[in-house]
Formats: C-alpha cells, structure tokens, sequence
C-alpha cells in the first residue's frame, strides 16, 4: 500500500481559529478552549483532527478529549479568572501572570521523579537522565522534548518549552554513554520524552549510535516511548526520513540488540486507520516488537470496550499489550481521575474478553515513588474488604512480588490514598526507611 507524502500540520493556540472543525464549533466551545489553552499546552494536528476525531459527537468524543482543552480541566475561579482577563482584551504581562500562579498550584513533578532519580557521576548531577530501577534507564533527549499533538491531561507540560540545542545533544549523549559504561547492572535503556519519534532521523541516530559500541555490550534493548503509531503514523511511513529510521532500528537489531517501541495507545480509535495500520506493518518489518501502554483517564476510555479493544487490536496487528496506568497525579488530574476500585472493575472486565495472547497485559499499575504496584484484586481478609497489591518494581529490587493488602478504600484514586489492613502499622516495605 502506498500513501501519500502529507505534511505534518500542527494547531495550537495561535492558529486553531484558522482549523474547518473549530470555526463550525459553538462560541462557547471556541472560548473553553481559549481559556484553558492559555493555561494548559494545546497542540493538535490535521491528521488527529481529520482523521480521529468524530465532530458530530463533540464535547464527548474520546480523542477530541484527548487533545483539545477541556471546561473541566480548570476550576470555577481559575477558569473566570483567565476568562474575564481574555474578554476585557488583557495584555499579555497580565495573562502570563494569572497563568504562572494557576500552573503553581498544580503539580508538575509528581512521584518523586525529579527528587529520587536523578543520577550523578563523579559528583556531576545528569539531567535528562533518570535511573530508578537498576535494569533501566530513563534517557529524556532534549530534542525530544514535544508532541505531534499533546495530551490533554500530560503531566510533563513543564518539559514543552522546546530547547533545541544541538550542542547540549551532544553532551548529553557523551554523559549517558559515560554513565552506561559504569553501570553494567543495565539492559534497558529507554528514551522518552516528549516524543522521541519528534526528532528526525540524523538526530536520533546522534543519541543512538553511541549506545551500539561493544563497551555497552550489557545495554540489550533500546526502548522508544512513543504516541507517534497515534498521533502521527506517518513518522514510520511517508516522512521524508521515515525509511532511515526503519534503516537505524534494523542497525540496533544487527547488533544483536532488542528494539522495542512502547506504543502509547489511548483509544482503538487510534489503530484503525490505514496509515496507523501501515506503521505497525513497517516497524514489525524493521525487526521492532512493539508493546502498548497507556494511563486509564475518564472522558477517555475509562470503560471496558475502550481497552478490550485496544488490546484485540494489538493482538491482531502483532502487537504486545503491556501495561494498563492508573492517571497520576498530574495538574488537571480531578477531572481525568477514575477511582482504584473503577479502574479494577474496568481492567477485569476488559481483561476477561482476551484470549491468553491478550493476557501479559498488567494493570491497573500505579507508577509511583515506592515503584511500580500492580492492583491485583480484592479479597477479604479476616472479614476486612483489602486490595491485593504487589510490586512490578521497586525502588528496593527486594519488594517485587510480594503480595500484600491494603484496606479497601472505594474512593481511593491513589496509593497515597490507601492505608494498611486494620491493626497493621504499616506496609511491609516501609521498614526500609525510604521515602514512600
Ligand atoms: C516504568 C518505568 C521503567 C520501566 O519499567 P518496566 O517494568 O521494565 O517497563 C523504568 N523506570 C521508571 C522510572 C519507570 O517508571
Ligand atoms: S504523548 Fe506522552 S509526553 Fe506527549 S503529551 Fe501525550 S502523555 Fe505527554
């Protein structure tokens, strides 16, 4: 199948007046997504919009409340506020000033991400570069810090105020490539971002190569985080460097090293059309094993037909369902949550129609500052109602894969919400002495 080249168009705050859909919108609408756009990053693209977005079902439609600014995402008073100050024409010192103290009182750096993970080397802190778990690290290219379109609920809008420097590329590259050598407990290393996929080829190869040298022989999978196979498919087939980039994922394979795509999927919405389809073809042709992941948020597929579909698809398309999030605790996180117990519910149900293929999907998993905890089920314990958890990973290699209880809280929407069984002082993990 062949497609054709289509330029990539992107609309954002400053051109989405320019987009057929927008202007067909009623004046309310235009103006939530003014309002919220001066807050939160927006950014959609012509693909998305022509392609996965169903306008006859707008506010409901489950992609266009993934990337467009929702009425929700802001409170009463926050979202009056930068209304009256975008209706009275306010100038652009006062806009900024009542967004900073909004955006302050969200949370950008949930988990402990940016405190715990950071490594050092010979005293030198590494930015761009986090290693929590001693088989992975987490590599954040700096060019690679942007979207083909933002999600809505995203919670490293801190990370989208794009640098585009191509000598700290350099030495960010040189840092990780130092870090590596010194640090054979790793196989994995994953870049995220952003998108890494946003850069081009020669740039991605730039971070890349140096990873392929015999010294890092212990560096066995190189792992993309990607929304692109969503958002902009045609990275994989119709870009102009799109066959370089099959080119250097066969490269890393020739080496004898694994390339794994983590897709980030949201909606089937986003595997049915025939260029998402063409990527998943080329990728697997290019030696990739492609694995999906995504957080579960509601307004977007927080019921059980968005996930068992998701999942059959990729089984049918040759893809490998890994990990079903629990929404974090992100800025707007109040109108995207779904409570513990919901997303059980939700996963089970999802989860019962798959054929064991379907099945090495786990979830809901919470990424937080401890690790990674599976909620497995529920049970009761001596007559007490408990969620069955245990570690995926953590922070301590030593608390995987023991199970263990909390009390079941139905309104709980995060681990921090949960507390032991009755008559337990703590969880098992907390004589540790690490932060939790
Ligand atoms: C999820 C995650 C990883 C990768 O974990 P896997 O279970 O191997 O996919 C690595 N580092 C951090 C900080 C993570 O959150
Ligand atoms: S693709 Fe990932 S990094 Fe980009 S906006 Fe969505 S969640 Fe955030």
């Amino acid at each position: 199948m062949t497609h054709n080249a289509q330029p990539y168009q992107p609309f954002t705050r400053n051109n989405i007046q320019t987009l057929p859909q927008f202007k067909e919108l009623d004046k309310f609408t235009q103006h939530v997504i003014r309002v919220v756009s001066a807050v939160f990053p927006f950014r959609t693209n012509r693909y998305v919009v022509d392609n996965l977005i169903d306008w006859s079902n707008i506010p409901h439609d489950p992609i266009y409340q993934l990337t467009f600014p929702q009425r929700g995402m802001l409170n009463d008073a926050d979202f009056n506020t930068v209304s009256r100050l975008i209706e009275a024409e306010a100038t652009r010192k006062e806009l900024q000033e009542a967004v900073t103290a909004i955006r302050l009182h969200h949370n950008p750096h949930p988990a402990g991400q940016i405190e715990y993970n950071v490594p050092k080397l010979d005293g030198e802190t590494l930015p761009g570069i986090q290693h929590k778990y001693d088989e992975t690290v987490l590599f954040f290219p700096s060019r690679g810090q942007t979207c083909h379109a933002y999600c809505s609920y995203c919670f490293r809008w801190p990370q989208f105020v794009h640098m585009d420097d191509l000598k700290f590329a350099a030495k960010e590259s040189d840092d990780l490539v130092r870090y590596l050598k010194r640090h054979t407990e790793v196989t994995d290393v994953l870049f995220t971002g952003g998108d890494p996929a946003i850069m081009n080829t020669r740039a991605l190869r730039q971070y890349i190569e140096p990873l392929l040298i015999p010294e890092l022989e212990h560096i066995q999978t190189i792992r993309i985080g990607t929304k692109a196979l969503a958002y902009w498919p045609q990275r994989f087939v119709s870009d102009a460097d799109a066959d370089d980039l099959l080119r250097l994922f066969e490269e890393i394979s020739a080496t004898g090293r694994h390339v794994a795509i983590m897709a980030h999927y949201s909606h089937p919405k986003e595997m049915s059309t025939p260029v998402a389809q063409e990527g998943v073809r080329r990728l697997r042709n290019a030696g990739c094993e492609i694995r999906t992941q995504a957080p579960l948020m509601r307004h977007i597929n927080d019921n059980p037909a968005a996930w068992a579909g998701i999942w059959h698809n990729a089984v049918a398309m040759g893809m490998i369902p890994y990990y079903m999030f629990v929404s974090r605790d992100t800025g707007p996180k109040r109108y995207f949550e779904v409570s513990l117990a919901e997303s059980l519910h939700i996963f089970r149900q999802a989860f019962t129609r798959l054929s064991g293929l379907g099945r090495t999907v786990r979830g809901p998993v919470m990424s937080a500052t401890p690790g990674k905890i599976h909620i497995q089920g529920t049970a009761h314990i001596n007559g007490e109602k408990a969620f069955v958890l245990s570690f995926l990973q953590g922070r301590n290699p030593n608390w995987v894969g023991r199970p263990f209880f909390a009390h079941f809280d139905p309104t709980a929407t995060w681990f921090t919400d949960l507390r032991p069984l009755s008559g337990k002082p703590h969880f098992f993990y907390k004589s540790d002495a690490v932060p939790a």
